[in-house]
Protein backbone atom coordinates (compact mmCIF):
# COMPACT_ATOMS: atom_id res chain seq x y z
CA UNK A 1 0.00 0.00 0.00
CA UNK A 2 1.20 3.59 -1.07
CA UNK A 3 0.49 6.53 1.54
CA UNK A 4 0.50 9.44 0.29
CA UNK A 5 1.92 12.29 2.98
CA UNK A 6 0.16 15.79 2.47
CA UNK A 7 0.45 18.93 4.68
CA UNK A 8 -3.15 20.13 3.39
CA UNK A 9 -5.58 20.81 6.31
CA UNK A 10 -8.88 19.20 6.05
CA UNK A 11 -10.36 22.12 5.05
CA UNK A 12 -8.48 22.30 1.85
CA UNK A 13 -8.99 18.66 1.39
CA UNK A 14 -12.86 19.27 1.32
CA UNK A 15 -12.49 22.76 -0.97
CA UNK A 16 -10.78 20.60 -3.39
CA UNK A 17 -12.99 17.34 -3.42
CA UNK A 18 -15.75 19.53 -4.81
CA UNK A 19 -16.36 20.08 -8.68
CA UNK A 20 -14.55 22.46 -10.50
CA UNK A 21 -16.70 25.20 -11.17
CA UNK A 22 -16.35 28.24 -13.72
CA UNK A 23 -18.98 30.94 -15.17
CA UNK A 24 -18.07 29.68 -18.54
CA UNK A 25 -20.83 27.13 -17.92
CA UNK A 26 -22.04 24.45 -20.50
CA UNK A 27 -25.02 22.69 -18.90
CA UNK A 28 -25.49 20.06 -22.04
CA UNK A 29 -21.52 19.03 -20.17
CA UNK A 30 -23.49 17.99 -16.72
CA UNK A 31 -23.26 14.53 -17.05
CA UNK A 32 -19.60 14.62 -17.38
CA UNK A 33 -17.85 14.53 -14.23
CA UNK A 34 -14.47 16.46 -15.31
CA UNK A 35 -16.36 19.42 -16.63
CA UNK A 36 -16.68 22.15 -13.95
CA UNK A 37 -20.08 23.32 -12.40
CA UNK A 38 -22.12 26.24 -12.63
CA UNK A 39 -19.97 29.06 -10.24
CA UNK A 40 -22.66 31.65 -8.76
CA UNK A 41 -21.44 34.71 -6.25
CA UNK A 42 -24.06 37.24 -4.97
CA UNK A 43 -22.06 39.56 -7.24
CA UNK A 44 -23.00 37.57 -10.46
CA UNK A 45 -26.15 36.29 -9.57
CA UNK A 46 -27.03 40.31 -8.64
CA UNK A 47 -25.54 41.61 -11.95
CA UNK A 48 -27.79 38.84 -14.09
CA UNK A 49 -30.59 40.13 -12.44
CA UNK A 50 -29.94 43.59 -13.03
CA UNK A 51 -29.41 42.54 -16.56
CA UNK A 52 -28.46 39.38 -18.30
CA UNK A 53 -26.99 40.80 -21.44
CA UNK A 54 -24.51 42.72 -18.85
CA UNK A 55 -23.83 39.13 -17.00
CA UNK A 56 -23.04 37.67 -20.14
CA UNK A 57 -20.38 40.29 -21.25
CA UNK A 58 -19.01 40.60 -17.57
CA UNK A 59 -18.84 37.15 -16.56
CA UNK A 60 -19.11 34.87 -19.55
CA UNK A 61 -17.23 36.91 -22.12
CA UNK A 62 -15.00 38.21 -18.86
CA UNK A 63 -15.00 41.64 -21.02
CA UNK A 64 -12.88 44.23 -18.32
CA UNK A 65 -14.91 46.50 -16.95
CA UNK A 66 -14.48 50.83 -16.61
CA UNK A 67 -13.13 50.86 -13.09
CA UNK A 68 -15.10 54.03 -10.91
CA UNK A 69 -14.25 55.89 -8.02
CA UNK A 70 -17.19 54.07 -6.17
CA UNK A 71 -15.54 50.75 -6.57
CA UNK A 72 -12.24 52.37 -5.07
CA UNK A 73 -13.65 53.95 -2.40
CA UNK A 74 -15.66 49.90 -1.80
CA UNK A 75 -12.13 48.54 -1.27
CA UNK A 76 -10.61 51.02 0.59
CA UNK A 77 -13.39 51.11 3.06
CA UNK A 78 -13.76 47.65 3.01
CA UNK A 79 -10.17 47.26 3.78
CA UNK A 80 -10.52 49.47 6.37
CA UNK A 81 -13.26 48.30 8.32
CA UNK A 82 -12.01 44.79 8.66
CA UNK A 83 -8.14 46.02 9.54
CA UNK A 84 -10.39 47.78 12.60
CA UNK A 85 -12.19 44.90 13.69
CA UNK A 86 -8.64 42.88 13.59
CA UNK A 87 -7.13 45.70 15.45
CA UNK A 88 -9.86 46.24 17.95
CA UNK A 89 -8.43 45.47 21.42
CA UNK A 90 -11.63 44.17 23.51
CA UNK A 91 -9.31 44.20 27.45
CA UNK A 92 -8.05 47.63 26.17
CA UNK A 93 -11.26 49.08 25.24
CA UNK A 94 -12.55 47.91 28.63
CA UNK A 95 -12.36 50.65 30.68
CA UNK A 96 -12.54 53.37 28.17
CA UNK A 97 -15.09 56.07 28.62
CA UNK A 98 -17.36 57.07 26.01
CA UNK A 99 -14.73 59.51 24.59
CA UNK A 100 -11.52 57.23 25.17
CA UNK A 101 -13.80 54.77 22.99
CA UNK A 102 -14.41 57.07 20.54
CA UNK A 103 -10.69 58.20 20.30
CA UNK A 104 -9.51 54.60 20.26
CA UNK A 105 -11.98 53.75 17.32
CA UNK A 106 -10.17 56.93 15.47
CA UNK A 107 -6.55 55.67 15.84
CA UNK A 108 -7.89 52.24 14.25
CA UNK A 109 -8.77 53.69 11.13
CA UNK A 110 -6.39 55.41 7.86
CA UNK A 111 -6.34 58.86 7.59
CA UNK A 112 -6.97 58.68 3.44
CA UNK A 113 -9.35 60.32 1.44
CA UNK A 114 -12.76 58.64 3.12
CA UNK A 115 -11.24 59.86 6.52
CA UNK A 116 -14.27 62.35 6.99
CA UNK A 117 -16.60 58.87 6.20
CA UNK A 118 -14.65 56.79 9.06
CA UNK A 119 -16.11 59.61 11.70
CA UNK A 120 -19.81 58.13 11.18
CA UNK A 121 -17.96 54.79 11.62
CA UNK A 122 -16.09 55.66 14.21
CA UNK A 123 -19.42 56.54 15.99
CA UNK A 124 -21.72 53.90 15.33
CA UNK A 125 -18.73 51.44 16.44
CA UNK A 126 -18.20 53.32 20.03
CA UNK A 127 -21.79 53.88 20.87
CA UNK A 128 -22.19 49.97 19.95
CA UNK A 129 -19.12 49.39 22.13
CA UNK A 130 -20.49 50.90 24.92
CA UNK A 131 -23.90 49.49 24.20
CA UNK A 132 -22.61 45.99 24.81
CA UNK A 133 -20.68 46.73 27.96
CA UNK A 134 -23.71 47.90 29.42
CA UNK A 135 -25.70 45.26 28.30
CA UNK A 136 -22.76 42.63 30.01
CA UNK A 137 -22.29 41.06 25.67
CA UNK A 138 -18.87 42.65 24.95
CA UNK A 139 -18.03 39.29 24.13
CA UNK A 140 -20.88 39.78 21.12
CA UNK A 141 -19.01 43.11 20.09
CA UNK A 142 -16.60 41.70 17.65
CA UNK A 143 -17.83 39.63 14.77
CA UNK A 144 -17.51 35.97 15.00
CA UNK A 145 -16.71 36.15 11.41
CA UNK A 146 -14.80 39.26 9.63
CA UNK A 147 -14.45 38.85 5.77
CA UNK A 148 -15.19 35.30 5.95
CA UNK A 149 -14.91 33.12 3.09
CA UNK A 150 -17.79 30.46 2.52
CA UNK A 151 -18.13 27.69 -0.34
CA UNK A 152 -20.92 24.87 -1.17
CA UNK A 153 -22.96 23.09 -3.56
CA UNK A 154 -26.33 22.99 -3.43
CA UNK A 155 -28.79 21.80 -5.68
CA UNK A 156 -31.51 23.82 -8.79
CA UNK A 157 -34.54 21.88 -9.12
CA UNK A 158 -35.87 21.53 -12.49
CA UNK A 159 -38.73 22.82 -11.59
CA UNK A 160 -37.44 25.38 -8.96
CA UNK A 161 -38.51 28.31 -10.83
CA UNK A 162 -41.83 27.79 -12.82
CA UNK A 163 -41.32 30.02 -15.01
CA UNK A 164 -38.16 29.64 -16.13
CA UNK A 165 -38.49 25.30 -16.21
CA UNK A 166 -34.73 23.75 -16.62
CA UNK A 167 -34.10 20.62 -18.43
CA UNK A 168 -33.03 18.45 -15.66
CA UNK A 169 -31.77 19.41 -11.92
CA UNK A 170 -28.36 21.06 -11.42
CA UNK A 171 -25.54 21.24 -9.06
CA UNK A 172 -24.11 24.58 -8.73
CA UNK A 173 -21.12 25.83 -6.76
CA UNK A 174 -21.96 29.10 -4.61
CA UNK A 175 -19.15 31.07 -3.55
CA UNK A 176 -18.81 34.79 -1.65
CA UNK A 177 -16.74 36.72 1.38
CA UNK A 178 -19.20 37.85 3.79
CA UNK A 179 -17.93 41.01 5.30
CA UNK A 180 -19.03 40.02 8.90
CA UNK A 181 -21.09 37.88 11.04
CA UNK A 182 -22.09 38.37 14.70
CA UNK A 183 -23.62 36.05 16.53
CA UNK A 184 -26.43 37.25 19.25
CA UNK A 185 -27.92 34.54 21.56
CA UNK A 186 -28.05 31.46 19.22
CA UNK A 187 -27.95 33.27 16.29
CA UNK A 188 -25.97 34.48 13.65
CA UNK A 189 -26.46 38.01 12.05
CA UNK A 190 -24.45 38.75 8.63
CA UNK A 191 -24.12 42.25 8.17
CA UNK A 192 -23.65 43.70 4.82
CA UNK A 193 -21.21 46.67 4.60
CA UNK A 194 -22.20 49.39 1.98
CA UNK A 195 -20.07 52.68 0.74
CA UNK A 196 -23.00 54.49 -1.09
CA UNK A 197 -25.63 56.70 -0.13
CA UNK A 198 -28.70 54.77 1.30
CA UNK A 199 -32.16 54.94 -0.63
CA UNK A 200 -35.32 52.93 0.26
CA UNK A 201 -35.84 51.65 -3.13
CA UNK A 202 -32.60 49.39 -1.95
CA UNK A 203 -34.07 47.38 0.31
CA UNK A 204 -35.22 45.25 -2.15
CA UNK A 205 -32.01 44.46 -3.53
CA UNK A 206 -30.74 44.60 -0.15
CA UNK A 207 -33.31 41.01 0.76
CA UNK A 208 -31.86 39.78 -2.25
CA UNK A 209 -28.20 39.71 -1.44
CA UNK A 210 -28.60 38.77 2.15
CA UNK A 211 -30.81 35.42 1.23
CA UNK A 212 -28.18 34.68 -1.23
CA UNK A 213 -26.04 34.60 2.25
CA UNK A 214 -28.69 32.88 4.25
CA UNK A 215 -28.20 29.95 1.98
CA UNK A 216 -24.72 30.07 1.50
CA UNK A 217 -24.17 30.00 5.35
CA UNK A 218 -26.56 27.76 5.89
CA UNK A 219 -25.33 24.71 2.80
CA UNK A 220 -21.94 25.28 3.61
CA UNK A 221 -19.86 22.37 5.72
CA UNK A 222 -19.06 22.10 9.27
CA UNK A 223 -15.27 22.60 7.93
CA UNK A 224 -15.97 25.64 6.16
CA UNK A 225 -18.10 27.42 8.63
CA UNK A 226 -15.08 26.99 11.04
CA UNK A 227 -12.71 27.80 8.48
CA UNK A 228 -14.35 31.24 8.55
CA UNK A 229 -14.63 31.25 12.46
CA UNK A 230 -18.60 29.69 12.64
CA UNK A 231 -19.90 27.12 14.88
CA UNK A 232 -22.08 24.57 13.27
CA UNK A 233 -26.09 24.29 13.68
CA UNK A 234 -26.17 27.72 14.72
CA UNK A 235 -29.03 29.68 12.77
CA UNK A 236 -29.16 32.58 10.66
CA UNK A 237 -31.51 34.45 13.01
CA UNK A 238 -31.40 37.83 11.34
CA UNK A 239 -29.78 39.74 8.62
CA UNK A 240 -28.79 43.29 8.42
CA UNK A 241 -26.78 46.25 6.71
CA UNK A 242 -25.38 49.33 7.38
CA UNK A 243 -24.73 52.54 4.84
CA UNK A 244 -22.49 54.36 7.20
CA UNK A 245 -22.61 57.32 4.79
CA UNK A 246 -26.24 58.40 4.91
CA UNK A 247 -25.69 56.45 9.05
CA UNK A 248 -28.46 53.95 8.01
CA UNK A 249 -28.35 51.09 9.55
CA UNK A 250 -31.28 48.05 9.29
CA UNK A 251 -31.26 44.86 11.35
CA UNK A 252 -34.17 42.46 10.68
CA UNK A 253 -35.79 38.57 11.48
CA UNK A 254 -34.44 36.53 8.80
CA UNK A 255 -36.74 33.90 9.67
CA UNK A 256 -40.14 34.91 9.17
CA UNK A 257 -42.33 34.32 6.38
CA UNK A 258 -41.28 37.24 4.29
CA UNK A 259 -37.58 36.45 3.89
CA UNK A 260 -38.70 33.39 3.49
CA UNK A 261 -40.08 34.43 0.08
CA UNK A 262 -36.92 36.50 -0.12
CA UNK A 263 -34.91 32.54 0.32
CA UNK A 264 -36.73 31.21 -2.54
CA UNK A 265 -36.80 33.94 -4.30
CA UNK A 266 -33.46 33.48 -4.94
CA UNK A 267 -33.48 29.92 -5.60
CA UNK A 268 -35.46 31.04 -8.22
CA UNK A 269 -33.06 33.63 -9.69
CA UNK A 270 -30.82 31.14 -9.74
CA UNK A 271 -33.06 28.51 -12.06
CA UNK A 272 -33.61 31.94 -14.33
CA UNK A 273 -29.71 31.94 -14.66
CA UNK A 274 -29.38 28.00 -15.57
CA UNK A 275 -32.05 28.48 -18.05
CA UNK A 276 -29.86 31.33 -19.57
CA UNK A 277 -27.33 28.89 -20.03
CA UNK A 278 -29.60 26.42 -21.38
CA UNK A 279 -31.03 28.39 -23.94
CA UNK A 280 -27.98 30.26 -24.50
CA UNK A 281 -29.99 33.69 -24.81
CA UNK A 282 -29.09 36.77 -21.99
CA UNK A 283 -31.38 39.18 -22.81
CA UNK A 284 -31.04 42.79 -22.69
CA UNK A 285 -32.64 45.17 -19.88
CA UNK A 286 -32.01 48.15 -21.11
CA UNK A 287 -32.78 51.23 -19.28
CA UNK A 288 -31.20 54.28 -20.51
CA UNK A 289 -31.25 55.96 -16.39
CA UNK A 290 -28.66 52.82 -15.89
CA UNK A 291 -27.78 52.04 -19.16
CA UNK A 292 -25.64 54.89 -19.76
CA UNK A 293 -23.62 54.27 -16.97
CA UNK A 294 -22.86 50.68 -18.28
CA UNK A 295 -19.23 49.39 -19.69
CA UNK A 296 -20.62 47.48 -22.37
CA UNK A 297 -23.11 50.40 -23.53
CA UNK A 298 -20.95 50.70 -27.11
CA UNK A 299 -20.89 46.68 -27.27
CA UNK A 300 -24.85 46.15 -26.57
CA UNK A 301 -27.03 45.79 -29.02
CA UNK A 302 -29.96 47.06 -27.51
CA UNK A 303 -27.71 50.34 -26.29
CA UNK A 304 -26.83 50.92 -29.58
CA UNK A 305 -30.59 50.61 -30.94
CA UNK A 306 -31.62 53.24 -28.29
CA UNK A 307 -30.97 56.18 -29.53
CA UNK A 308 -29.16 57.55 -26.30
CA UNK A 309 -25.52 57.81 -27.71
S1 LIG B 1 -26.18 48.81 -21.81
FE1 LIG B 1 -27.95 48.25 -20.54
S2 LIG B 1 -29.00 46.62 -21.67
FE2 LIG B 1 -26.93 46.79 -22.50
S3 LIG B 1 -25.69 45.33 -21.32
FE3 LIG B 1 -25.49 47.29 -20.29
S4 LIG B 1 -27.10 47.26 -18.71
FE4 LIG B 1 -27.62 45.66 -20.21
Amino acid sequence: MVVIMTDKTDYEIEIEAMADYTYKFMPENTDDPTEPILKISKSSLGTFDWCPKKYEFSYVKRLPQDQTEAMRKGTIMHNAREDFFNDFDIKKAEDMTHSEVVDYCSTLFPLDDYSDDYQTIIAFEAQRFVDARSDEKLDEFLPACNEGKFDCEIVIRADQNPDYPLSRDYVVHLQGIIDRIFKEGNGYIPMEFKTGPWKDYKATSMRKEMAFYKILIENSSDLVLKQAGLEPNIPVSHWAWYYPISNHFHCEDATSRYRVNNVNGVMKNIAKLIHAYEQKIFETKFYYKTCTHCSFFGLCDAAQDSGWL
